[in-house]
């Protein structure tokens, strides 16, 4: 087989490539970016490499964690799961790292009778098969069909759907729970009984060896390159448009894989497959602003790295960046308020102003100083599925077929954690090979 063109350089696009040269299959990389990684975000602060997104790697992340390994990165810190938040008036601490029982007996206070009814059977199919703890996975399809007519708002009570449903959906959808669907939530609810590390250098380094594992040819990565169109070649296969340093020009492939979020493919496939693209217009995309932000002394205490904030507010999480980085502070806006109030236009200064007010009252921060921030809006930034998404992925994928020689693949096929984009990376070069020689 000839080469196969990737399009969109993010993790779901680095996972399609890594599987398809495991195949020994030659690939071109497209991103349109100047660097590959998408919304993993990479950026350099006060010397050092930073993560705007993705960089939480969860003990269950096997597959991505074995592609790290074949980076030849092993050096991962512990991140934990350690958080907080202020119910009546009072700070109430979770994490995992204090005593079992204490902590245990809180986050069933936390849930609520309600709670606990309805999640446990799903925390207990999770943890009795982990591949469940997905999208459009045969469990929670099952659980889809039974209740997706109505949110997760509707199918879950007070306390849970405040103090354990909404920090979850606003942190990983960037939607409030009653944007967010009972099918799809076994994919956050897997992330949820997960504990993380992180990489000790960063993400940027397993990107950077990855790019490095280009220099061989079997694996060409251009990045500055938007692809700005697809359609079938009056001479066999797929042809490809893309804009390169003001230029325009083809190429022609047998085979092409997306890896863009549904939103961007839907851009692309307007003119040719019109109906594929309206559903995947259906897939919810939210904004999600986030500020790191170095001060000049400790914010938290180890024993106290973040804290979640209520619906009233358009933070939903400050926390530490790192369990040593006490003194940077990692701000995440998401959720309806935060929309109201924070656009691409709004000023990083006045935004990381707002979650200092939110957030000073709790941590050192109104007595300390500034000594450097960086900053990222994203428009798409969190994926929030459909209802039924399992219906609507099947309804994508008729559409697609059509179009022979062309998969998609991306954070709305399995989930938007780093693991779920290798799983559905993985599942689309699979499809994409079948039958292929
Ligand atoms: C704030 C935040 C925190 C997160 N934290 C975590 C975490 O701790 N752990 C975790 O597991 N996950 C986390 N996630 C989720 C995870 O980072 C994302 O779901 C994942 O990175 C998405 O990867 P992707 O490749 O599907 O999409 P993207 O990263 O969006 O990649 C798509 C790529 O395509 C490129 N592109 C777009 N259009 C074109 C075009 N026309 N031609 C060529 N290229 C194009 C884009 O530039 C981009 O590089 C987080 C996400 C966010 C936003």
């Amino acid at each position: 087989m000839r080469r196969v063109a990737v399009i969109g350089g993010g993790i779901s696009g680095i996972a399609s490539a890594f599987y398809l040269r495991q195949r020994n299959i030659e690939v071109d990389l497209y991103e349109s970016e100047e660097r590959i990684g998408g919304r993993i975000g990479s950026e350099r602060l006060l010397g050092r490499w930073l993560d705007f997104g993705g960089k939480n790697i969860g003990k269950n992340y096997l597959l991505f964690r074995d592609f790290v390994k074949e980076c030849g990165l092993l050096d991962f810190e512990y991140f934990g799961f350690n958080t907080s938040q202020v119910i009546n008036g009072r700070v109430v601490r979770i994490n995992k790292e204090g005593a079992k029982l204490f902590n245990t007996l809180r986050f069933i206070s936390l849930c609520g009778f309600d709670g606990i009814r309805k999640l446990y059977p799903h925390v207990r199919a999770i943890l009795k098969d982990r591949s469940q703890g997905v999208l459009d996975s045969e469990y929670f399809n099952k659980l889809a069909l039974e209740y997706d007519h109505v949110s997760l708002a509707d199918y879950l009570k007070e306390p849970c759907l405040s103090h354990v449903v909404r920090p979850v959906t606003v942190r990983m959808n960037g939607a409030e729970p009653d944007e967010c669907f009972p099918g799809n939530f076994g994919s956050n609810l897997a992330l949820v009984i997960d504990s993380y590390e992180q990489l000790k250098n960063g993400m940027h380094g397993m990107l950077d060896a990855f790019q490095a594992s280009s220099d061989n040819g079997s694996l060409r990565i251009f990045t500055g390159h938007r692809v700005t169109s697809v359609c079938r070649d009056p001479v066999g296969g797929i042809k490809i448009g893309y804009m390169h340093g003001g230029v325009t020009a083809i190429a022609v492939y047998d085979k092409v894989i997306s890896a863009l979020p549904a939103i961007r493919l839907s851009v692309l496939l307007d003119d040719i497959l019109p109906e594929a693209s309206l559903l995947l217009r259906q897939v919810r995309y939210y904004p999600v602003a986030v500020a790191i932000v170095k001060y000049h002394r400790d914010v938290f205490l180890k024993s106290q790295r973040a804290m979640v904030f209520d619906q009233s507010f358009p933070l939903s999480n400050a926390g530490a960046y790192g369990i040593h980085d006490l003194d940077l502070v990692r701000y995440t806006f998401s959720g309806r308020v935060s929309r109201s109030v924070i656009s691409e236009n709004s000023a990083p200064e006045e935004v990381i102003g707002l979650g200092e007010k939110i957030a000073g009252p709790y941590f050192s921060i109104r007595d300390n100083t500034r000594e450097s921030f960086a900053y990222r809006y994203l428009s798409e930034g969190l994926c929030a599925y459909s209802p039924f998404h399992h219906r609507l992925l099947r309804d994508i994928d008729t559409k697609l077929e059509s179009f022979s020689g062309f998969a998609a693949t991306g954070d709305y096929r399995r989930g938007a954690s780093m693991e779920a984009c290798f799983r559905a990376g993985g599942e689309c070069v699979d499809k994409l090979l079948r039958g292929a020689n």
